[in-house]
């Protein structure tokens, strides 16, 4: 199963090898940016060291052990992750009850999600870290035997919001875990850890995905056009979680209101553009404003590949509309870096109070000064 997470190797590699010889740590840090398959890695590992199959097929995903670790309902999977905090309250027991209705409700639409449409991101109503109360919950549960499995597995997801009080409690455990007990935190952010948590566990770094295995993946999921899933794979930035979250996400319609954007663009059609942004006047539909930034951003890598490096080119089959708005300026190094820039800072705009309106009128702007005659 290992085989599934694509694009880390190395770490693949590294955790087979602890597993042939027996060798794995009691503690592990996985960081690296987010979506790149460091919790999936976390649970095939705790899977592989409970699975009733041979060495050489473990994890295999099928026996009992496998399939209770695939439902994150494996007795001895302690899986600890952000959550918020209901006032005056402490979350969770010792046992791992939960006491709010409603902080319950979501702690399971939240693993519901992981399990169901792992990549797909879930927003809980408040602000979220890993509680001191879940650490206890934690301690409590590895001083106990092992219920079926042979060993206790605990994934403590986005370690980096552990609260000061919470990291400072769970030392001594990481220090000297018991020997039937394997912790592997996560993180995509490793500088904001205490240094005493990081160097008590064996760190294993993951990277960005490369782009020609998101593509690949992407194709082994659905119809798409090449095209597509080459826009998707550089859009992702090597963030697989993303790339499949887009490839979802109506990106088709995004795509077209792009080329309807460059269209306008190239015919000065002012008044069929100020119809189309007129969507972005509040900000219900920002997300798709964010993603239509992002795609013109490529299409502006596009036009300067244009001349010499068609095979970097990621619209492949719209290249009539590259080849016009590079006829249209064909001095793209004096003007693509800068406009590039622009861009982002744009997007980075959106994340504060800013009218998406006025920000994609200021884009167009941008570009008829350019590409217009
Ligand atoms: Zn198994």
């Amino acid at each position: 199963m290992f085989r599934k997470i694509k694009g880390q190797d190395r770490a693949i590699d590294i955790i087979q090898r602890a597993l042939r010889q027996n060798k794995v740590a009691n503690s592990y840090l996985f960081y690296g940016p987010e979506g790149v398959g460091k919790f999936t890695t976390a649970l095939y590992l705790g899977m592989a060291m409970n699975c009733h199959s041979t060495m050489d097929k473990r994890p295999c995903g099928v026996c009992p052990s496998c399939k209770k670790f695939l439902s994150f309902s494996h007795p001895d999977l302690i899986y600890v992750f952000p959550f918020p905090k209901e006032a005056g309250k402490s979350d969770v027991t010792v046992d791992g009850e939960i006491r709010s209705d409603k902080t319950l409700q979501e702690y399971e639409d939240y693993i519901e999600n992981k399990i169901k449409t792992p990549w797909k991101e879930y927003f809980f109503t408040k602000n979220i870290g890993v509680r001191i109360a879940s650490i206890r919950m934690l301690e409590h549960r590895i001083q106990l035997s092992p219920n079926e499995g042979n060993y206790k597995i605990c994934i403590i997801e986005h370690a980096d919001t552990l609260t000061i009080q919470a990291a400072n409690a769970f030392l001594k455990t990481l220090e000297e875990p018991p020997e039937d007990t394997i912790i592997i935190l996560t993180t995509s952010k490793p500088n904001s850890l205490l240094p005493t948590i990081i160097s008590r566990c064996q760190q294993l770094q993951f990277y960005p995905v490369p782009k020609g295995k998101i593509e690949e993946e992407l194709l082994g999921y659905e119809a798409l056009e090449i095209f597509e899933a080459k826009m998707l794979a550089r859009i992702s930035n090597g963030n697989m979680e993303k790339a499949l979250r887009l490839m979802e996400g109506g990106k088709i319609e995004i795509r077209e209101q792009t080329l309807q954007f460059l269209t306008f663009v190239i015919n000065n059609s002012d008044l069929k553009f100020i119809e189309l942004s007129n969507q972005f006047r509040t900000s219900k539909n920002l997300t798709k404003l964010q993603e239509m930034i992002s795609q013109l951003i490529i299409w502006l890598s596009d036009i300067a590949y244009f001349k010499h490096q068609q095979s970097e080119i990621t619209n492949l089959d719209k290249t009539e509309i590259l080849e016009i708005l590079y006829e249209r300026n064909p001095n793209v190094e004096d003007y693509a870096p800068e406009l590039i820039n622009f861009m982002e800072e744009m997007l980075q705009r959106l994340s504060g109070h800013v009218n998406p309106q006025l920000v994609i009128i200021e884009i167009y702007n941008r570009f008829t000064d350019i590409f217009s005659v």
